[in-house]
């Protein structure tokens, strides 16, 4: 076993610099102003990298990324209004879920595994919906890692007169999004994805008027993000216990992802992850579940080999062994993994963990380049 902590190949938690944790190490008292102003600087600076600062307002939440959807849908939806969800992946059958929960009435447009929902269709569907108020969409689905056509739909929302809501937790930081030209009433993301921070909190960026409008419609005290707003407009803090120390690194974090050239910065070195690693697996005889045109620089679902000697477990382990944490798949239609691009990786981690992996196949028995997949599905085509 490799005695360093191994590098985390996962959506998130993931792998934080040295700083982002020695941020960590200063206790703070969440009345005091010090605090409060690292708050307040972590919310500027994220309606700066959205180019929202005029139109939305940004309302940080504890928990993990799964509380801030809750929290927005709960907040900001009136409960006698329709909403569609836009569904190919666990991440948009979470909205489902939590509106199940929630007993606001919805829609779903569910394409599967890791087809993309597309502008036609959804315009369709308003169109013949007409109690339809809002669209969520989730930005990367992160179940098999496609990058979902966002500026379609968003389109298709604003000609409808439709509130767009992004679950963009895998992508903002990573993937540009500019809400000066983008119609989208509210971004959900966390601390623990693309800004690599660690985890503790997730934030939303909603449309000020939406938010002002919304008091008194949320089922839930802790997660009503109104009164969190204006709680914070009021008196700087916010409403309960907050994760300090989360906050100090996430400010941290912020900075290294300004310093590495923000959003552009973070796109470029992700891509160039992505791009080594697909490249160094097909080399290896592996295939990407998804055409290229549909592949995001934040995580990859490359399909199991046919062979007898392939098993998963054993993969994972045998590459743990070498400092890497990989992660299991998610799809029905075939048997799968995935590796993550985002965090503290550089070229040295993916030719590192391509090696591994090559290690892995010759040790389970099998030959490289490896068997191609047994698609269970005979349609692994996203058009
Ligand atoms: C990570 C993630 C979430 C939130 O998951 P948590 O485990 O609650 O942090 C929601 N949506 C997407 C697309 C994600 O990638």
């Amino acid at each position: 076993m490799n005695s360093k902590a191994p590098y985390l190949l996962t959506p998130g938690p993931l792998t934080t610099s040295l700083s982002v944790k020695q941020a960590m190490l200063k206790d703070w008292g969440s009345w005091d102003g010090e605090f409060n102003d690292m708050t307040a600087q972590i919310c500027q600076r994220l309606l700066s990298v959205a180019g929202a600062e005029q139109t939305h307002v940004c309302v940080p939440v504890q928990g993990s990324g799964t509380f801030a959807v809750e929290a927005v849908l709960g907040t900001l939806i009136d409960p006698d209004s329709y909403t569609l969800v836009l569904m190919n992946g666990a991440y948009g059958q979470r909205v489902g879920e939590i509106l199940e929960y929630l007993k606001r009435p919805y829609m779903v447009l569910d394409k599967g595994d890791y087809v993309p929902p597309r502008g036609f269709e959804v315009a369709q569907l308003l169109e013949s919906n007409p109690k339809i108020e809002q669209v969520v969409l989730i930005h990367c689905e992160t179940s098999s890692g496609i990058l979902n056509p966002l500026e379609e739909i968003a389109a298709v929302c604003a000609q409808a007169g439709v509130r767009l809501i992004l679950d963009s937790m895998s992508a903002f930081g990573a993937v540009p999004v500019n809400m000066a030209d983008l119609p989208c009433a509210a971004l959900i993301s966390s601390a623990n994805k693309c800004f690599e921070g660690v985890p503790g909190f997730g934030f939303a960026l909603i449309e000020r008027q939406w938010l002002e409008g919304a008091q008194g419609r949320c089922h839930s005290l802790s997660l009503d993000l109104y009164e969190q707003w204006r709680h914070m407009e009021n008196s700087g803090k916010w409403r309960y216990t907050p994760p300090t120390h989360v906050i100090a690194a996430f400010l941290q974090a912020l900075k290294e992802h300004q310093a590495e050239g923000g959003v552009q910065g973070r796109l470029a070195r992700y891509t160039r992850n992505r791009d080594r690693l697909v490249a160094g697996m097909r080399a290896l005889g592996f295939q990407t579940l998804l055409d290229d045109e549909w592949l995001s620089p934040i995580i990859t679902t490359f399909l199991s080999p046919s062979s007898e000697s392939f098993d998963f477990t054993q993969f994972y382990a045998l590459i743990k062994q070498k400092g890497f944490v990989i992660y299991p798949g998610k799809l029905t239609v075939a048997d799968s993994f995935r590796i993550g691009c985002i965090g503290q990786l550089f070229d040295e981690q993916i030719d590192a963990v391509l090696l591994a992996v090559s290690h892995a196949c010759m040790q389970m028995g099998m030959t490289v380049p490896v068997p191609a997949p047994n698609l269970l599905s005979p349609q692994l085509k996203t058009a």
